[in-house]
């Protein structure tokens, strides 16, 4: 969401004259977009913003600003806690930036400005520049979340949830295709909660039925172009069983879904307000798995929650063998500000969340390293998204170029591509012949080598961490 948020900055400000520059010594405005989620990354803030101290003591005319959640949870505090940043804003705020950065040009005091859009939501449209269109690309279907997961500071800095239309939700699907996209990431807090009048109402009163399934076969049906279809992240509540269908009916949608699960012991994710069971969860996670064989699961969890015993996290352990999850995020519980969470006794040390941290990553690992395996000698279809990280091939260098990709069930493949193809947003045929430790190698196949068109001169953008725009007028 904030990857998504930052390049919407990038575009209002582009739009009004700014560029980017490569450091923050020749910016006219700093612009950070911040997380809250976890404590690390708002401490990494504080030292990243209290670093420039010096540069705004010897240049006053820089501009230094703190957008995202850390500003929506501090707003004017945060002024007066580090003196030498000119503006605060929310993540409902971002249209009004160059507003408030011209404001600053002029003379004006430091503003904060962090208010919920709640009677009329504003959803800022995409609008890359022409040519620069991820391969894959996120767009907002809504925005907040109405759950309370008692660890969680998101609904305090995001706000409830708010739907975005979904006409305008597939206008911007339509442009971006349109100008080069290829997979398109629905994205939401609660992605699958999703409602829109327009739209047949959901299969039954059952509160976890929602209307997303709906809006996945609109989309499916009004962008036929479109390549493939993600979305992020679902509740669990809401993988209803029209929810599962839809992933039997739209072979559009990705053979994929991260479904966070975050504990696998019921004890902890009813003291974590989850509204459903671990038995509960095996069962939809089964659900969807049957709709569509071979899809693969990855997940959330957080370990040491406060309360959480030996055996509540062995139960976690359990649970990710019997998913059989190809990939987890795995984080060590932390308080966060707000959050129901704050009453319970922190009470897990330290170095057990580390070693519990430790024993979920290794068993992942085993977990995913097994699955990767079994790829090895099969025929994948490849969606090539990039350049392999670190990969700079020489301009006028004869040899084949490394690309990345990844299979419809989320398996990131390496590719060689020949000088002279143009291979990227192309789906490709491709031999897997190596697993390494978190992704494959593959060989193109002989025809589709052959049908690769030649080298287009776009440029592409990687979709990825926009952290730190350091911008320019
Ligand atoms: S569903 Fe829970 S974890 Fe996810 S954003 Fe909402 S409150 Fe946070």
């Amino acid at each position: 969401m904030n990857a998504h948020d930052s390049e919407r900055m990038d575009e209002v400000l582009r739009s009004q004259g700014w560029n980017a520059v490569e450091n923050a010594s020749g910016a006219d405005l700093i612009v950070f977009n911040t997380c809250s989620v976890r404590e690390k990354a708002e401490q990494k803030l504080r030292s990243e913003v209290g670093k420039l101290a010096p540069l705004k003591r010897s240049r006053p005319d820089i501009i230094i600003a703190v957008a995202g959640c850390v500003a929506q949870q501090e707003g004017d505090a945060l002024l007066k806690r580090i003196t030498h940043l000119d503006i605060v804003i929310g993540p409902d705020n971002i249209a009004e930036l160059p507003a408030l950065v011209r404001a600053q040009v002029g003379g004006a005091p430091a503003i904060s400005r962090a208010v919920f859009d709640i009677s009329s939501p504003y959803f800022l449209t995409a609008n890359p520049e022409p040519g620069r269109v991820p391969v894959s690309t996120f767009v907002t279907t809504m925005k907040g979340c109405d759950e309370r997961c008692s660890f969680c500071v998101v609904p305090y800095t995001r706000g409830p949830e708010r739907y975005r239309p979904a006409t305008e939700i597939v206008a911007e699907i339509e442009r971006l295709v349109d100008s080069g996209a290829r997979e398109i990431v629905l994205l939401g807090q609660t992605v699958d909660s999703y409602r829109d009048a327009s739209l047949p109402p959901p299969v039954s009163d059952d509160p976890d039925e929602s209307q997303f399934p709906s809006l996945l076969r609109l989309i499916a049906n009004s962008v036929p172009k479109l390549s493939r279809l993600r979305y992020t992240s679902p509740h669990p509540r809401h993988a209803t069983a029209s929810l599962a269908a839809v992933h039997g009916e739209l072979d559009v949608l990705a053979q994929h879904v991260h479904l966070p699960v975050q504990s696998g012991s019921d004890r902890i994710l009813k003291r974590m307000i989850r509204r459903y069971t671990r038995a509960e969860f095996v069962a939809r996670a089964e659900r969807l798995r049957s709709a569509r064989p071979g899809m693969t699961l990855s997940t959330d969890i957080i370990v040491g929650f406060p309360g959480e015993t030996d055996d509540d996290f062995e139960q976690t352990l359990s649970l990710v063998r019997e998913i059989g999850f190809t990939s987890l995020y795995g984080f060590s519980f932390s308080p966060r500000p707000l959050t129901p969470a704050l009453r319970l006794h922190d009470d897990v040390p330290k170095e057990l969340k580390r070693e519990r941290l430790a024993r979920l990553f290794a068993v992942a690992e085993e977990i995913g390293q097994a699955h990767l395996k079994t790829l090895v000698g099969t025929r994948q279809q490849v969606l090539v998204e990039r350049s392999s990280k670190g990969e700079r091939p020489a301009e006028n260098s004869d040899g084949p170029r490394r690309f990345e990709g990844r299979t419809a069930r989320n398996e990131i493949v390496h590719i060689s591509i020949p000088q002279g193809s143009g291979a990227l947003g192309e789906v490709v045929d491709v031999d897997i012949v190596e697993a390494n430790k978190h992704s494959l190698e593959g060989v193109l196949t002989e025809s589709a080598r052959e049908r690769l068109p030649a080298d287009r001169p776009t440029t592409w953008m990687r979709r990825g961490r926009v952290s730190l725009p350091i911008m320019s007028a």
